[in-house]
Protein backbone atom coordinates (compact mmCIF):
# COMPACT_ATOMS: atom_id res chain seq x y z
CA UNK A 1 0.00 0.00 0.00
CA UNK A 2 1.31 3.39 -0.69
CA UNK A 3 1.20 5.34 2.44
CA UNK A 4 4.14 8.13 1.85
CA UNK A 5 3.45 11.50 4.29
CA UNK A 6 5.30 14.67 3.31
CA UNK A 7 5.92 16.39 6.48
CA UNK A 8 6.42 20.35 6.58
CA UNK A 9 8.92 22.34 8.39
CA UNK A 10 8.48 26.11 8.79
CA UNK A 11 11.16 28.37 10.07
CA UNK A 12 11.50 31.32 11.55
CA UNK A 13 7.78 31.69 12.63
CA UNK A 14 8.73 30.27 15.44
CA UNK A 15 10.45 33.90 17.34
CA UNK A 16 7.31 35.55 16.66
CA UNK A 17 5.90 34.97 20.16
CA UNK A 18 2.19 35.25 21.05
CA UNK A 19 1.39 36.16 17.40
CA UNK A 20 2.84 33.01 16.48
CA UNK A 21 -0.90 31.84 15.92
CA UNK A 22 -1.80 34.51 13.14
CA UNK A 23 1.58 33.79 11.20
CA UNK A 24 0.51 30.06 11.53
CA UNK A 25 -3.21 30.11 10.70
CA UNK A 26 -1.98 32.50 7.67
CA UNK A 27 0.30 29.28 6.81
CA UNK A 28 -1.75 27.20 7.09
CA UNK A 29 -4.13 28.53 4.60
CA UNK A 30 -1.78 29.41 2.17
CA UNK A 31 -1.10 25.43 2.35
CA UNK A 32 -4.51 24.52 2.42
CA UNK A 33 -4.79 26.99 -0.95
CA UNK A 34 -1.94 25.89 -2.91
CA UNK A 35 -3.32 22.25 -2.34
CA UNK A 36 -6.90 22.85 -3.89
CA UNK A 37 -7.75 20.21 -6.00
CA UNK A 38 -5.24 17.52 -4.57
CA UNK A 39 -6.85 14.70 -3.25
CA UNK A 40 -4.90 14.71 0.31
CA UNK A 41 -5.13 15.42 4.14
CA UNK A 42 -3.56 18.14 5.58
CA UNK A 43 -2.76 17.39 9.19
CA UNK A 44 -1.44 20.52 11.42
CA UNK A 45 0.43 19.57 14.77
CA UNK A 46 2.23 21.63 16.90
CA UNK A 47 5.50 22.72 14.91
CA UNK A 48 4.95 20.17 12.34
CA UNK A 49 2.22 19.84 9.86
CA UNK A 50 2.60 16.75 7.50
CA UNK A 51 0.50 15.98 4.19
CA UNK A 52 -1.19 12.23 3.83
CA UNK A 53 -3.63 10.17 2.16
CA UNK A 54 -2.90 11.29 -1.32
CA UNK A 55 -2.18 9.34 -4.40
CA UNK A 56 1.67 7.93 -5.53
CA UNK A 57 1.30 10.22 -8.62
CA UNK A 58 0.35 13.06 -6.89
CA UNK A 59 3.52 13.54 -4.92
CA UNK A 60 6.20 15.21 -7.45
CA UNK A 61 2.95 17.79 -7.75
CA UNK A 62 2.39 18.26 -4.17
CA UNK A 63 6.19 18.85 -3.38
CA UNK A 64 6.78 21.28 -6.04
CA UNK A 65 3.65 23.53 -4.92
CA UNK A 66 4.96 23.19 -1.62
CA UNK A 67 8.20 24.73 -2.22
CA UNK A 68 6.14 27.78 -3.61
CA UNK A 69 4.79 28.44 0.04
CA UNK A 70 6.19 31.10 1.44
CA UNK A 71 6.96 30.21 5.41
CA UNK A 72 8.04 26.68 4.85
CA UNK A 73 11.37 26.30 5.55
CA UNK A 74 11.78 22.43 4.50
CA UNK A 75 9.97 19.14 4.06
CA UNK A 76 10.79 15.61 4.14
CA UNK A 77 9.06 12.76 1.88
CA UNK A 78 8.41 10.11 4.62
CA UNK A 79 7.17 6.24 4.69
CA UNK A 80 5.23 5.44 7.52
CA UNK A 81 5.09 2.26 9.65
CA UNK A 82 3.48 1.08 13.25
CA UNK A 83 5.33 1.18 16.60
CA UNK A 84 6.47 -2.06 16.42
CA UNK A 85 10.46 -2.58 16.38
CA UNK A 86 10.44 -5.24 13.27
CA UNK A 87 8.07 -3.13 11.76
CA UNK A 88 10.74 -0.04 12.21
CA UNK A 89 13.71 -2.59 11.25
CA UNK A 90 11.89 -3.82 7.90
CA UNK A 91 10.91 -0.66 6.61
CA UNK A 92 14.41 1.08 7.91
CA UNK A 93 16.23 -2.43 5.72
CA UNK A 94 13.94 -1.41 2.68
CA UNK A 95 15.41 1.93 2.62
CA UNK A 96 18.95 1.80 3.17
CA UNK A 97 21.36 1.02 0.13
CA UNK A 98 23.43 -2.15 0.56
CA UNK A 99 26.78 0.07 0.84
CA UNK A 100 28.94 2.76 1.76
CA UNK A 101 28.52 4.26 5.70
CA UNK A 102 25.26 5.51 7.60
CA UNK A 103 23.69 6.85 10.46
CA UNK A 104 20.48 6.64 12.22
CA UNK A 105 19.40 9.42 13.90
CA UNK A 106 16.00 9.20 15.91
CA UNK A 107 13.24 11.55 17.18
CA UNK A 108 10.58 11.25 19.62
CA UNK A 109 7.72 13.46 20.02
CA UNK A 110 5.75 10.07 21.87
CA UNK A 111 7.73 10.28 25.36
CA UNK A 112 6.30 7.06 26.54
CA UNK A 113 7.85 5.14 23.66
CA UNK A 114 9.63 2.38 25.32
CA UNK A 115 13.22 3.19 23.92
CA UNK A 116 14.79 6.55 24.03
CA UNK A 117 16.45 8.12 20.92
CA UNK A 118 19.51 6.74 21.42
CA UNK A 119 18.96 3.17 22.37
CA UNK A 120 16.48 3.02 19.51
CA UNK A 121 19.36 4.72 16.92
CA UNK A 122 21.64 1.70 18.42
CA UNK A 123 19.03 -0.91 18.11
CA UNK A 124 17.94 -0.24 14.55
CA UNK A 125 21.67 0.91 13.59
CA UNK A 126 22.75 -2.97 14.70
CA UNK A 127 20.06 -4.72 13.15
CA UNK A 128 21.30 -2.45 9.75
CA UNK A 129 24.93 -3.99 10.36
CA UNK A 130 23.28 -7.49 10.61
CA UNK A 131 21.80 -7.82 7.64
CA UNK A 132 23.85 -5.43 5.46
CA UNK A 133 27.77 -6.33 6.30
CA UNK A 134 29.00 -4.28 3.42
CA UNK A 135 27.45 -0.67 5.75
CA UNK A 136 29.87 1.11 7.88
CA UNK A 137 28.36 3.10 10.83
CA UNK A 138 29.58 7.07 10.13
CA UNK A 139 27.98 9.43 13.03
CA UNK A 140 29.63 12.20 11.77
CA UNK A 141 29.40 12.37 7.66
CA UNK A 142 27.89 9.45 6.64
CA UNK A 143 26.61 8.72 3.24
CA UNK A 144 23.12 8.30 4.06
CA UNK A 145 21.07 9.29 7.41
CA UNK A 146 18.24 7.07 8.07
CA UNK A 147 15.80 9.61 10.48
CA UNK A 148 13.20 7.55 12.31
CA UNK A 149 10.10 10.33 13.70
CA UNK A 150 8.21 8.36 16.63
CA UNK A 151 4.62 10.96 16.46
CA UNK A 152 2.25 10.70 18.95
CA UNK A 153 -0.76 8.61 17.60
CA UNK A 154 0.84 5.33 16.55
CA UNK A 155 2.71 6.78 13.74
CA UNK A 156 6.23 6.06 13.23
CA UNK A 157 7.85 7.97 9.91
CA UNK A 158 11.04 7.18 8.52
CA UNK A 159 12.74 9.38 6.27
CA UNK A 160 15.94 9.97 4.15
CA UNK A 161 16.61 13.82 3.05
CA UNK A 162 15.42 16.94 3.56
CA UNK A 163 14.18 19.03 0.76
CA UNK A 164 14.63 22.93 1.11
CA UNK A 165 11.18 24.89 0.29
CA UNK A 166 11.28 29.01 -0.34
CA UNK A 167 11.92 30.05 3.75
CA UNK A 168 10.38 33.84 4.53
CA UNK A 169 7.48 34.31 5.96
CA UNK A 170 3.52 33.32 5.19
CA UNK A 171 2.35 35.33 2.41
CA UNK A 172 -0.05 38.11 3.38
CA UNK A 173 1.35 38.46 6.79
CA UNK A 174 3.66 41.75 6.13
CA UNK A 175 1.14 44.36 4.43
CA UNK A 176 0.77 45.46 1.13
CA UNK A 177 3.38 46.87 -1.24
CA UNK A 178 3.40 48.00 -5.20
CA UNK A 179 5.34 46.62 -7.40
CA UNK A 180 7.02 48.39 -10.37
CA UNK A 181 7.22 45.21 -12.41
CA UNK A 182 8.73 45.69 -16.15
CA UNK A 183 9.78 43.04 -18.44
CA UNK A 184 13.48 43.02 -16.96
CA UNK A 185 15.20 40.43 -15.22
CA UNK A 186 15.26 42.17 -11.74
CA UNK A 187 11.94 43.76 -11.06
CA UNK A 188 9.89 40.13 -10.63
CA UNK A 189 12.83 38.98 -8.39
CA UNK A 190 12.20 42.38 -6.23
CA UNK A 191 8.48 41.38 -5.97
CA UNK A 192 9.44 37.72 -5.30
CA UNK A 193 11.82 38.69 -2.61
CA UNK A 194 9.26 41.23 -1.01
CA UNK A 195 6.31 38.37 -1.00
CA UNK A 196 8.82 35.96 0.73
CA UNK A 197 9.24 38.22 3.63
CA UNK A 198 5.43 38.15 4.05
CA UNK A 199 4.28 41.22 1.93
CA UNK A 200 1.53 41.14 -0.27
CA UNK A 201 1.81 42.42 -3.97
CA UNK A 202 0.00 44.77 -6.18
CA UNK A 203 2.13 45.05 -9.74
CA UNK A 204 2.15 48.40 -11.78
CA UNK A 205 4.00 48.28 -15.20
CA UNK A 206 4.24 51.32 -17.58
CA UNK A 207 3.91 50.88 -21.16
CA UNK A 208 4.41 53.50 -24.49
CA UNK A 209 2.24 51.84 -26.23
CA UNK A 210 2.24 52.45 -29.15
CA UNK A 211 5.94 53.02 -29.11
CA UNK A 212 6.64 49.76 -26.99
CA UNK A 213 4.73 46.68 -28.45
CA UNK A 214 1.79 44.84 -27.59
CA UNK A 215 4.05 41.85 -26.51
CA UNK A 216 6.43 44.17 -23.99
CA UNK A 217 2.97 44.58 -22.01
CA UNK A 218 2.09 40.67 -22.61
CA UNK A 219 5.94 39.74 -20.78
CA UNK A 220 4.80 41.87 -17.65
CA UNK A 221 1.87 39.40 -17.70
CA UNK A 222 3.22 36.66 -18.00
CA UNK A 223 5.82 37.69 -15.35
CA UNK A 224 2.61 38.87 -12.84
CA UNK A 225 1.39 35.32 -13.50
CA UNK A 226 4.81 33.19 -12.72
CA UNK A 227 4.84 35.63 -9.21
CA UNK A 228 1.25 34.43 -8.91
CA UNK A 229 2.71 31.12 -8.16
CA UNK A 230 4.59 32.46 -4.55
CA UNK A 231 2.07 35.29 -4.55
CA UNK A 232 -1.52 34.15 -4.72
CA UNK A 233 -3.14 37.19 -4.59
CA UNK A 234 -1.04 39.35 -6.80
CA UNK A 235 -2.81 41.97 -9.02
CA UNK A 236 -1.58 43.83 -11.58
CA UNK A 237 -2.54 47.30 -13.04
CA UNK A 238 -0.70 48.73 -16.28
CA UNK A 239 -0.95 52.28 -17.30
CA UNK A 240 0.49 54.23 -20.55
CA UNK A 241 3.56 56.95 -19.87
CA UNK A 242 3.51 57.68 -23.53
CA UNK A 243 1.60 60.98 -23.48
CA UNK A 244 4.18 61.71 -20.82
CA UNK A 245 7.54 60.66 -23.01
CA UNK A 246 6.07 62.29 -25.80
CA UNK A 247 5.98 65.92 -23.47
CA UNK A 248 9.09 65.50 -21.95
CA UNK A 249 10.98 64.90 -25.60
CA UNK A 250 9.08 67.84 -26.63
CA UNK A 251 10.05 69.79 -23.90
CA UNK A 252 13.34 68.97 -21.84
CA UNK A 253 16.81 68.58 -22.90
CA UNK A 254 17.30 64.88 -24.36
CA UNK A 255 19.49 63.91 -21.82
CA UNK A 256 17.01 64.50 -18.71
CA UNK A 257 14.57 61.95 -20.16
CA UNK A 258 15.29 58.89 -18.24
CA UNK A 259 15.40 60.37 -14.64
CA UNK A 260 12.39 62.92 -16.08
CA UNK A 261 10.67 59.87 -16.69
CA UNK A 262 11.40 57.78 -13.78
CA UNK A 263 10.13 60.81 -11.51
CA UNK A 264 6.85 61.03 -13.55
CA UNK A 265 6.77 56.96 -12.50
CA UNK A 266 7.21 57.10 -9.06
CA UNK A 267 4.66 59.79 -9.07
CA UNK A 268 2.25 57.83 -10.51
CA UNK A 269 3.04 54.83 -8.49
CA UNK A 270 2.70 56.74 -5.11
CA UNK A 271 -0.69 57.90 -6.37
CA UNK A 272 -1.51 54.15 -7.36
CA UNK A 273 -0.36 53.16 -4.16
CA UNK A 274 -2.60 55.13 -1.96
CA UNK A 275 -5.68 53.98 -4.27
CA UNK A 276 -4.75 49.98 -3.45
CA UNK A 277 -3.85 50.82 0.02
CA UNK A 278 0.16 49.85 -0.58
CA UNK A 279 2.29 50.73 2.16
CA UNK A 280 5.10 51.73 0.57
CA UNK A 281 6.84 50.77 -3.17
CA UNK A 282 9.37 48.28 -4.86
CA UNK A 283 11.44 48.12 -7.60
CA UNK A 284 14.16 46.07 -8.52
CA UNK A 285 17.07 48.99 -8.64
CA UNK A 286 20.47 47.43 -8.02
CA UNK A 287 23.28 50.33 -6.91
CA UNK A 288 25.26 51.26 -9.49
CA UNK A 289 23.72 48.53 -12.31
CA UNK A 290 22.77 51.13 -14.72
CA UNK A 291 22.83 55.42 -15.15
CA UNK A 292 19.42 55.35 -13.46
CA UNK A 293 20.79 53.68 -10.75
CA UNK A 294 23.62 55.71 -9.03
CA UNK A 295 22.57 57.51 -5.54
CA UNK A 296 22.27 60.67 -7.49
CA UNK A 297 19.76 59.38 -9.75
CA UNK A 298 17.77 57.31 -6.83
CA UNK A 299 17.63 60.76 -4.63
CA UNK A 300 16.63 62.71 -7.29
CA UNK A 301 13.77 60.13 -8.57
CA UNK A 302 13.58 59.30 -4.75
CA UNK A 303 12.54 63.13 -4.22
CA UNK A 304 9.04 63.09 -5.51
CA UNK A 305 7.41 60.39 -3.35
CA UNK A 306 7.29 60.45 0.21
CA UNK A 307 6.58 56.79 1.24
CA UNK A 308 9.43 54.21 1.93
CA UNK A 309 10.84 53.04 -1.80
CA UNK A 310 12.08 49.30 -1.25
CA UNK A 311 14.42 48.00 -3.15
CA UNK A 312 14.81 44.77 -2.21
CA UNK A 313 18.36 44.16 -4.71
CA UNK A 314 19.95 47.25 -4.08
CA UNK A 315 22.86 45.32 -2.96
CA UNK A 316 22.82 42.55 -5.28
CA UNK A 317 25.03 41.51 -8.65
CA UNK A 318 23.80 40.92 -11.62
CA UNK A 319 24.68 37.27 -11.09
CA UNK A 320 23.11 36.93 -7.64
CA UNK A 321 19.79 38.57 -9.26
CA UNK A 322 19.67 36.52 -12.21
CA UNK A 323 20.57 32.92 -9.95
CA UNK A 324 17.28 33.79 -8.12
CA UNK A 325 15.29 34.59 -11.23
CA UNK A 326 16.20 30.85 -12.48
CA UNK A 327 15.13 29.63 -9.31
CA UNK A 328 11.86 31.50 -9.26
CA UNK A 329 11.27 30.75 -13.30
CA UNK A 330 11.44 34.34 -14.30
CA UNK A 331 14.47 34.38 -16.10
CA UNK A 332 13.41 32.74 -19.36
CA UNK A 333 10.49 35.30 -19.13
CA UNK A 334 12.55 37.99 -18.71
CA UNK A 335 15.34 37.34 -21.40
CA UNK A 336 12.71 37.22 -24.36
CA UNK A 337 13.68 40.31 -26.28
CA UNK A 338 11.17 43.28 -25.93
CA UNK A 339 11.22 46.99 -25.20
CA UNK A 340 11.01 48.77 -22.07
CA UNK A 341 9.35 52.09 -22.10
CA UNK A 342 12.58 53.27 -20.73
CA UNK A 343 14.06 52.91 -24.03
CA UNK A 344 11.81 55.13 -25.26
CA UNK A 345 13.50 58.67 -26.89
CA UNK A 346 16.84 57.24 -25.12
CA UNK A 347 19.33 59.72 -24.97
CA UNK A 348 22.81 58.82 -26.30
CA UNK A 349 24.13 59.70 -22.66
CA UNK A 350 21.77 59.86 -19.98
CA UNK A 351 22.63 61.63 -16.86
CA UNK A 352 24.94 59.94 -14.46
CA UNK A 353 24.92 62.21 -11.56
CA UNK A 354 21.89 64.27 -11.54
CA UNK A 355 20.96 67.16 -9.42
CA UNK A 356 17.77 68.16 -8.15
CA UNK A 357 17.61 71.44 -8.61
CA UNK A 358 18.44 71.17 -12.22
CA UNK A 359 16.22 68.31 -12.66
CA UNK A 360 13.60 70.46 -11.25
CA UNK A 361 14.41 73.38 -13.55
CA UNK A 362 13.49 70.74 -16.64
CA UNK A 363 10.85 69.42 -15.24
CA UNK A 364 9.08 73.25 -15.11
CA UNK A 365 9.18 73.54 -18.49
CA UNK A 366 6.08 70.90 -18.68
CA UNK A 367 3.52 72.75 -17.46
CA UNK A 368 0.56 70.89 -17.83
CA UNK A 369 2.20 67.69 -15.61
CA UNK A 370 -0.61 67.18 -13.46
CA UNK A 371 -3.07 66.87 -16.16
CA UNK A 372 -1.07 64.51 -17.79
CA UNK A 373 -0.10 62.59 -14.18
CA UNK A 374 -4.24 62.42 -13.69
CA UNK A 375 -4.86 61.03 -17.74
CA UNK A 376 -2.37 58.28 -17.08
CA UNK A 377 -4.21 57.48 -14.32
CA UNK A 378 -7.61 57.85 -15.33
CA UNK A 379 -6.77 54.98 -18.09
CA UNK A 380 -5.36 52.31 -15.80
CA UNK A 381 -5.80 49.79 -16.98
CA UNK A 382 -6.60 46.28 -14.51
CA UNK A 383 -4.89 43.17 -16.22
CA UNK A 384 -6.71 39.24 -15.16
CA UNK A 385 -3.71 37.09 -14.02
P1 LIG B 1 14.41 45.50 -14.52
O1 LIG B 1 15.23 44.32 -14.92
O2 LIG B 1 13.56 45.25 -13.33
O3 LIG B 1 13.67 46.09 -15.68
P2 LIG B 1 16.59 47.28 -14.92
O4 LIG B 1 17.89 46.82 -14.44
O5 LIG B 1 16.27 47.16 -16.36
O6 LIG B 1 15.45 46.60 -14.03
P3 LIG B 1 15.68 50.01 -14.94
O7 LIG B 1 15.13 49.86 -16.30
O8 LIG B 1 16.54 51.18 -14.62
O9 LIG B 1 16.52 48.78 -14.46
O10 LIG B 1 14.50 49.99 -13.92
C1 LIG B 1 14.71 50.05 -12.54
C2 LIG B 1 13.40 49.67 -11.85
O11 LIG B 1 12.34 50.57 -12.25
C3 LIG B 1 12.91 48.31 -12.29
O12 LIG B 1 13.51 47.28 -11.54
C4 LIG B 1 11.44 48.42 -12.05
O13 LIG B 1 11.13 48.22 -10.69
C5 LIG B 1 11.15 49.86 -12.43
N1 LIG B 1 10.73 49.92 -13.86
C6 LIG B 1 11.48 50.09 -14.95
N2 LIG B 1 10.72 50.05 -16.07
C7 LIG B 1 9.46 49.84 -15.67
C8 LIG B 1 8.20 49.69 -16.34
N3 LIG B 1 8.11 49.73 -17.66
N4 LIG B 1 7.10 49.48 -15.60
C9 LIG B 1 7.18 49.42 -14.25
N5 LIG B 1 8.33 49.54 -13.58
C10 LIG B 1 9.46 49.76 -14.26
MG1 LIG C 1 14.36 47.58 -17.12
Amino acid sequence: MFNNVIILRYGELYLKGKNQSYFENALKDNIRAKLEGIDCKIYFGRGRYAIKEYGEFDEKEILDRMKQVFGLHSMSVARRCGYELDEIVALALEMTPSSGSFRVSSHRSNKKYPLDSMQLNRYVGEKILESKPNLTVDLHSPDYVINIDIREGGDVYLYDSVIPCAGGMPYGTAGNGLLLLSGGIDSPVAGYMMGKRGMSITALHFHSYPYTSEAAKDKAVELARILKRYCPTIKLKAISLTKIQERIHEKCKPNYMITLVRRFMMKIAQRIAVSESCGCIINGESLGQVASQTIESITVTNAVVDMPVLRPLIGFDKDEIIAIAQKIGTFEKSIEPFEDCCTVFLPDYPLIKPTLDKVVEQESFIDDAEQLVEQAIENIETIEL
